[in-house]
């Protein structure tokens, strides 16, 4: 039963992950605390057996833009949904409540606030079969999201004991979780933890990028994913006005967001970013917390993010629908230094410091970053992914302990009073004004290091800074020092190892490794463009009519069938009533237009020759093709230009055999030839029967 919803209503074929288990378990009224990563797909966990029960599902969503947009998902899929929050006027939630009341509405979204305010008034009348809590980590204090008026829902387990609880969240230590259960009293829940691996999503990093080429190879980066959606973070709000003002200028769809800018205004870009109306959004970490959009298809982090959690949630808004989607991280040690203060400042040092570093590990890895992200979160991959920039393009270890000593050296005869810039114009010999007049061009390390560039330097030192060798003295001018496993590699007791530095340009092209089937893009931008057209004029978000993975679906495979387009991923019995129609006319359309050039012109050099008055079997002969194959062109052509003679190719015997079949025949068997062939007592072949349909199909 639940698989049949699936694939009827919502227009899957198969249950993702644990979904499966979880609708038993609900079914049987029974609690649950679902955990899954965002895109997941937590929502059909409720969704299904909303339907399944008799009544009306309730479900909590802390936030209006993502209710709305829910709703509409459901309502295109033919299910009758409805929010009230304090977004509706008292009319149109005077008319929802009745509808709820009669039981017309299965699932119903509720604000926390709106819950509590009616829990106790016309919520008692209701024909209550389930409350969904999503979002469920705003109820604890541990969480990163506290809302109080979460909290207060502690009482209504106890008032609606009689009917299943499910609470639903992207995130959630143990700790968090085991508040979840608590506050929301929740009678011996199951919990259900998903792997929180988002494989679609491309993890890459650079780093120690100077600013120019940064900006360089972002508007690389987003030209070759031009009409896709993306979001860019930064760490300030000018930074994102900077940013947004520079890929303006450069002719990009796009738009800066933060919480300082009038709410009015957010709102709308916001509203014009899940439309597709605005392409890129560049944005402080204020932005996405209410997006719901599917097809964000890049996440670009501008700056070092403060911890993973932040980092997770911020590029797990790529790729909901589950395609390829690719996300890259810049950082340098300016963030660090930066993001040092801040943790200082947050009043939890510790913590933030310990998280900081975490963050940075990762951006420094030299071995798969999922495994790392994910051991994070106490998931152990067994391999490596093979969808990183590590994995893509493995570092080359090498011996770098003579490297190493060469600039632990430089930093001893320099005193430990230099940053690393200087010490790498030492290391490589210039002489620029500085070096000069400190008269470091006297030293002995002067210009011993003059095989590597500058950028190499660069990324030897970072790495030394990384593995422990040297320290950068943030309270001291970033002045470079020695640490005392740094002392024991320049005097010769400890090896190093260090990868050889990646040189720039090497970020990887658009990500294709998921791409499992060939899309026609012409195709897929004529759906695109007939998709934006119904959402227009419906009003809702296009990927709430066909998300992109169900348009590339179309592309890929171009239905033209009732039957082919329900078999595209996303469509469901509703989605094919309303809009299949439009879909494939479009699909025929191209179909037709891009008929491969060579049969149109076989066909009519047949046409041609028979015109001229040669017989099937000579014009078999002078084009060395099957006979058959000749009588099929001859019933197309006629098909299309019926003054074109075929009468003596078959005869009246036959035509009048297979015009009584035909009548015989029901609609479904009128088109296939074997029947014909059957009923004629196989005396008619093939390649006549075809003709003679031909022939009959203009004889009305
Ligand atoms: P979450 O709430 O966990 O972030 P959603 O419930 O919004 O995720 O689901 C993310 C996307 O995955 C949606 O587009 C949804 O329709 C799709 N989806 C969910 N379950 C399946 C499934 N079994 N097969 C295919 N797509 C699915
Ligand atoms: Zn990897």
């Amino acid at each position: 039963m639940p698989l049949d919803i699936l694939k009827t209503v919502f227009g899957y074929n198969s249950f993702r992950g644990d979904q499966e288990e979880i609708i038993h378990h609900v079914l049987e009224k029974k609690d649950a605390l679902v955990l899954m990563p965002t895109g997941g797909g937590k929502s059909l966990c409720y969704q299904i057996p909303a339907l399944i029960f008799e009544g009306v599902t309730v479900v909590v969503s802390p936030l209006i833009s993502l209710m709305k947009d829910q709703v509409q998902a459901l309502q295109a899929h033919g299910i009758s949904a409805e929010y009230i929050n304090s977004s509706n006027s008292p009319q149109e939630e005077e008319i929802i409540i009745e509808r709820a009341l009669h039981g017309d509405i299965k699932l119903l979204y509720l604000s926390p606030e709106k819950l509590l305010t009616v829990s106790s008034t016309w919520l008692t009348g209701l024909n209550l079969s389930m409350i969904a809590i999503d979002e469920a980590h705003c109820i604890s204090m541990w969480g990163h999201d506290f809302r109080p008026e979460y909290a207060q829902m502690q009482n209504l387990r106890k008032q609606f004991s009689s009917i299943p609880f499910i609470a639903l969240t992207a995130t959630a230590d143990k700790l968090t979780r085991e508040d979840i259960v608590g506050q929301l009293n929740l009678s011996h829940p199951k919990t259900f933890i998903s792997s929180f691996n988002r494989e679609n999503l491309s993890l890459n990093v650079r780093s120690q990028i100077p600013k120019k080429d940064k900006l360089k190879e972002i508007k690389r980066f987003i030209s070759e994913r031009s009409n896709e959606s993306g979001i860019i973070y930064c760490l300030s709000r000018k930074n994102t006005e900077d940013l947004a003002d520079e890929l303006e200028a450069y002719g990009f769809s796009v738009a800066c967001y933060h919480a300082g800018l009038p709410p009015q205004k957010r709102e709308h870009i916001q509203e014009a970013f899940i439309n597709d109306d605005l392409k890129i959004i560049v944005a402080t970490i204020a932005f996405g917390m209410g997006i719901d959009k599917s097809n964000v298809r890049w996440v670009i982090h501008n700056n070092l993010p403060k911890n993973i959690e932040g980092y997770y949630q911020e590029i797990g808004r790529a790729g909901r629908d589950g395609l390829p989607s690719d996300t890259l991280l810049y950082f340098n040690y300016k963030d660090v230094v930066l993001l040092k203060q801040f943790a200082d400042q947050s009043g939890q040092q510790t913590i933030q410091q310990e998280k900081l570093k975490r963050m940075l590990q990762f951006a420094e890895a030299t071995s798969c970053r999922r495994r790392i992200l994910l051991a994070y979160f106490g998931e152990h991959l067994a391999e490596n992914c093979g969808n990183c920039d590590v994995c893509n393009d493995p570092p080359n270890f090498i011996d770098g302990t003579i490297i190493a000593q060469k600039a632990m050296s430089g930093i001893v005869r320099l005193k430990e009073k230099v940053s690393v810039n200087m010490l790498i114009n030492v290391l490589r010999g210039s002489a620029n004004a500085e070096v000069i007049g400190m008269g470091y061009n006297k030293i002995k390390t002067y210009g011993v290091g003059k095989e590597y560039s500058f950028f190499d330097w660069q990324s030897y030192i970072v790495q030394l800074i990384n593995l422990g060798g040297i320290e950068i003295a943030y309270d001291d001018k970033n002045r470079l020092k020695l640490t005392p496993y740094g002392w024991e590699i320049l005097k010769g007791d400890q090896q190093i190892q260090l990868t050889i530095p990646k040189k720039k340009e090497q970020i990887k092209k658009k990500s294709s490794a998921l791409v499992k089937k060939e899309t026609d893009s012409q195709l897929f931008e004529k759906l695109r463009a007939l998709r934006m057209q119904i959402a227009k004029e419906e009003n809702v978000p296009p990927y709430i009519i066909f998300n992109d993975k169900s348009l590339k679906e179309m592309a890929a495979d171009m239905p033209v069938t009732d039957n082919q387009f329900l078999g595209v991923s996303g469509v469901g019995e509703q989605k094919l009533l309303r809009f299949g129609e439009e879909f494939m006319s479009i699909i025929k359309q191209y179909k037709n237009a891009n008929k491969p050039v060579a049969k149109k012109s076989t066909l009519s050099e047949t046409l041609d020759l028979y015109k001229q008055g040669f017989s099937p079997a000579e014009i078999a002969e002078k084009r060395n093709l099957q006979i058959t194959t000749i009588y099929s062109h001859l019933a197309s052509g006629y098909e299309e230009d019926s003054s074109i003679n075929i009468m003596p190719l078959f005869s009246s015997d036959n035509l009048l055999t297979i015009k009584k079949i035909k009548s015989d025949l029901g609609a479904e068997d009128q088109n296939k030839l074997k029947p014909y062939f059957e009923q004629a007592n196989e005396k008619i072949p093939y390649h006549e029967i075809r003709l003679i349909l031909s022939f009959l199909s203009k004889d009305v």
